[in-house]
């Protein structure tokens, strides 16, 4: 997809903290933290957002909220953390590209 800077990083065409990789998905860290770890688990494919995604996606979303707490853990967040997706306009959404938002500050 041209002009979306998150299938850049999956294409490492441009730079980031990246914590986790497979064939389907990828995790770095948000480039603004909102708290001491905060990081996004998104797609390869381009998905739009969560208001696109179809019974075709559904293998792929359980594979996002599986990863959540598994790379949370790694990163620091044991006790627990807090998760979002912001979809559309009117959700706050600035990536036109589905993540998933995973932060807390581990205490
Ligand atoms: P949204 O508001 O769309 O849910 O969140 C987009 C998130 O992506 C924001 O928290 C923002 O800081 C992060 N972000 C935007 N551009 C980049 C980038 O180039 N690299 C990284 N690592 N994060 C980004
Ligand atoms: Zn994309």
């Amino acid at each position: 997809m041209d002009n979306c800077i998150f299938c850049e990083i999956i294409a490492h065409k441009i730079p980031a903290q990246l914590i986790y990789e497979d064939a389907e998905l990828i995790a770095f860290n948000d480039i603004h933290p909102r708290a001491k770890v905060h990081f996004l688990i998104i797609p390869k494919k381009h998905l739009v957002s969560l208001a696109e995604c179809t019974e075709q996606e559904q293998e792929l979303l359980g594979k996002m909220l599986l990863l959540a707490p598994k790379l949370a853990k790694q990163q620091g967040l044991q006790h627990g953390f807090k998760t979002a997706i912001n979809t559309g306009r009117a959700g706050g959404q600035e990536v036109w590209h589905l993540h998933l938002h995973i932060y807390g500050d581990g205490v």
